[in-house]
């Protein structure tokens, strides 16, 4: 799973283990994750009489990018320990193409594939994740994932543990996210704010738009270079709160405004010309005065 936009993402790991397995795993699991600093949150339910299904999440930081790629690696090493303990991977995907063979046996394998032909004989539903990876690029990604090889990878993942420990350190766990940031990584772009904004009703400024500014916003924290003129139209905001009452993901909007305004008049400058104007131009508007009393009724 990654959380989309690439922020603090879920790694996990599930299996269906047998019930009296299942602890002496969960205590091999904290061992090796304890040495590379993953705080692993486990949720198990039980399945019938003799099952648990255990999910293994560890909240990742893309933005570290050394921590990132320790944690990664260390999934399918707890996933191999998993099948080692009896256990079976619960999910299907790229993730658990290696032990596809764990998963299911020959022949049920075999049927699956043949009513996959049946069904989707084009092969277009989640092509090349199920049965086997394959990607463009010489199909590295395919060749990697071949269970020998994949195999040998997680072997080598295992006996390097105790580096991968020393690489990451408690300094580079996941770091706060700002309101902002949450906001800019979360909005989905489904588009239900415009229809709400009274700045866009009036100016019909595209760059007004709630996704629109957060698009800008996404800009400046990843270090692209935005215009003063594109800072400006930021400015344009009555911080009426109709975006925030919209959004189909409840993203805090109006405090994600008040901080990108700041960031924003910390590089550029505050545009007091053009609020001043802006606010004439939205108190001179019929069409905002209807808005407004709309929104009374
Ligand atoms: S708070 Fe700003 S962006 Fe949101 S609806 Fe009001 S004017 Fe538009
Ligand atoms: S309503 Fe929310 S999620 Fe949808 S585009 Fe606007 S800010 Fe993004």
């Amino acid at each position: 799973m990654k959380r989309r936009g690439g922020k603090p993402t879920p790694l996990t790991c599930e299996l269906v283990i047998p019930l009296e397995n299942a602890v002496p795993y969960l205590k091999v699991v904290k061992r090796i994750t304890v040495r590379c600093w993953m705080n692993i949150h486990v949720e198990s339910h039980v399945v019938g009489k003799e099952k648990a299904l255990l999910m293994l999440t560890h909240l990742c930081d893309v933005r570290e990018p050394k921590a990132y790629l320790a944690h990664i690696s260390l999934i399918p090493v707890l996933t191999r320990l998993g099948i080692k303990f009896g256990g079976v991977p619960y999910g299907v995907g790229i993730w658990n193409v290696p032990f596809i063979k764990d998963k299911c046996e020959k022949k049920r394998l075999k049927i699956y594939k043949a009513y996959k032909k049946e069904v989707d004989p084009r092969n277009i539903l989640n092509p090349h994740k199920f049965f086997a990876v394959k990607t463009k690029m010489a199909n590295i990604l395919g060749i990697t994932f071949k269970p020998p090889l994949f195999t040998l990878l997680i072997h080598l993942a295992t006996l390097t543990t105790p580096i991968f420990g020393k690489l990451v350190s408690p300094r580079e766990e996941f770091k706060e996210e700002s309101v902002l940031e949450k906001t800019v990584y979360s909005c989905i772009k489904c588009g239900s704010c415009a229809a709400v904004c009274p700045v866009y009703l009036v100016t019909n400024e595209e760059a007004v738009v709630p996704k629109n500014k957060l698009y800008l916003a996404k800009k400046l924290l990843e270090g692209e270079e935005i215009s003063k003129s594109d800072s400006d139209k930021v400015f344009l905001c009555t911080h009426c709160g109709m975006c925030r009452e919209v959004c189909q993901n409840d993203l805090d909007l109006v405090a994600a405004w008040t901080e990108l305004e700041k960031m924003l008049a910390d590089r550029f400058g505050k545009p007091e010309e053009a609020i001043r104007d802006f606010v004439s131009t939205m108190e001179s508007s019929e069409e905002y005065w209807r808005f407004v009393y709309a929104q009374k009724i």
